[in-house]
């Protein structure tokens, strides 16, 4: 049994290992080598767990050098290892700097001022310090997605529980601090203090094992979702997104007007004919760059065809779809694209209508296709919207 909570947290290495395996060929562009750092911090913890039960090194110095030393290395590797998951860093010095603040004055309180209580104080704090500091870093993860908030909670709990355990069961050891070195080491096994630790370890680390397991698949999952999702050229939503997208846009306005705007690039055909499909694609990339960056957050880009994209505007009105669809007109008509000659301009053409209620997606698509085909035969180059005069003046 004395055994077993090692071998359960080498067998949680193991398990990221896989994982991060798995993810490597399922998602590739999804980044998953912070999944190898969890690995080798639940080894290096499980060492030193198994050296404490092992009593390997027997000496009690030099057992808890090395206990102390994989423990803080564990605690560290975690650290960097969800700092990396959530795309931060800390500055190098702080790995070395936080490992030798706790291990030095550690080994001052073992072979030159023996005392049992600082070193317990010195090295519980200090881990827990490494996770407030870890949280304080990762602070941004409270407004992130609720994986992310999950983590965060999850480091937070680990930083409080190195202090709240070490305060409620260290007046153990200090009942028995007074005692004849070899009755101290002799007892030290039978204290609330250290039966709490061999306990609290093994849960702590199944919890986080599995707290860090649950987040890491929803990443994952996430991940897949995104890529299902997005169009690998434009980086815009696909046809799919703007399905699942969708709903959730509506339920966050279902008082205010929705506006369905579908545009097409003029005479692309004659792009890709004289300039190569790959030009044509740089346009096509350029193009969506504008309409993304011309949207708020609440609002969806997707592309639908080979130059055809579809803008959902949430909460506005038609009046204010059109002066949001000339804007882009012009500046696409302005724009200079690379590997374009620059006397040729280009230029797109918009059909705008409004979304009804309970009507799929696609209804308002297909109406506002039809209002751009309009635009088209009246020429290009123009923003036609549904019930207005046409061309509607802004
Ligand atoms: P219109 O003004 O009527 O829209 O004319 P158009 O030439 O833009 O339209 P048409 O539908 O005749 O041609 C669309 C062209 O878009 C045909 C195809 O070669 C090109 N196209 C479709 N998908 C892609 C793509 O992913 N990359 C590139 N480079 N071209 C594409
Ligand atoms: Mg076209
Ligand atoms: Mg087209």
């Amino acid at each position: 049994m004395t055994f077993v909570p090692s071998a359960l947290l080498a067998l949680f290495a193991l398990t990221f290992c896989g994982i991060w395996g798995a993810c490597r060929v399922a998602v590739p562009d999804h980044k998953c080598d912070f999944l190898l750092i969890y690995g080798a911090a639940f080894l290096v913890f499980s060492m030193a767990l198994f050296s404490q039960v092992a009593s390997l090194p027997p000496g009690v110095a030099s057992n808890a050098m090395v206990s102390g030393s994989l423990y803080v290395g564990a605690c560290l590797l975690l650290a960097r290892g969800v700092l990396e998951r959530s795309g931060s860093t800390l500055p190098a010095a702080f790995y070395p700097t936080a490992f030798f603040a706790i291990l030095l004055p550690t080994a001052y309180f073992l072979y030159v001022d023996s005392n049992v209580i600082v070193r317990i104080y010195l090295l519980n704090f200090g881990m827990g310090a490494i996770f407030l500091y870890l949280a304080a870093r990762a602070n941004f993860l409270r407004r992130g997605t609720l994986t992310d908030r999950i983590l965060f909670w999850l480091i937070v709990a680990l930083a409080l529980h190195f202090f709240l355990r070490t305060l409620l069961t260290v007046g153990s050891v200090t009942a028995i601090e007074h005692l004849p070195r070899a009755e101290l080491i002799k007892d030290f096994g039978t204290t609330s203090f250290w039966n709490w630790s061999k306990i609290s370890v093994a849960l702590l680390g199944a919890a986080v094992g599995l707290g860090l397991l649950t987040v890491s698949g929803a990443d994952i999952i996430m991940a897949l979702r995104s890529e299902r999702d997005t169009d690998p050229l434009t980086g815009t939503l696909n046809r799919r997104g703007l399905d699942s997208e969708f709903p959730r846009l509506l339920a966050k306005s279902s008082m205010s007007p929705v506006s369905v705007i579908v545009c097409d690039l003029d005479y692309f055909k004659s792009i890709n004919d004289t300039y190569g499909h790959a030009v044509g694609d740089s346009v096509l990339v350029d193009f969506a760059e504008l309409l993304m960056s011309s949207v708020r957050p609440t609002d969806l880009v997707a592309r639908i065809g080979g130059e055809e994209f579809v803008i959902v505007l949430a909460g506005m009105t038609i009046q204010n779809a059109y002066s949001f669809a000339e804007r882009i007109r012009k500046a696409v008509q302005d724009r200079r694209f690379d590997h374009v000659d620059a006397g040729q301009i280009i230029t797109c053409s918009f059909g705008i209508t409004r979304y009804r209620k309970n009507e799929n997606i696609w209804g308002a698509v297909k109406r506002a296709d039809g209002i751009l085909y309009a635009a088209k035969e009246a020429g290009r180059n123009r923003t036609y919207a549904e019930g207005m005069q046409r061309p509607f003046a802004a």
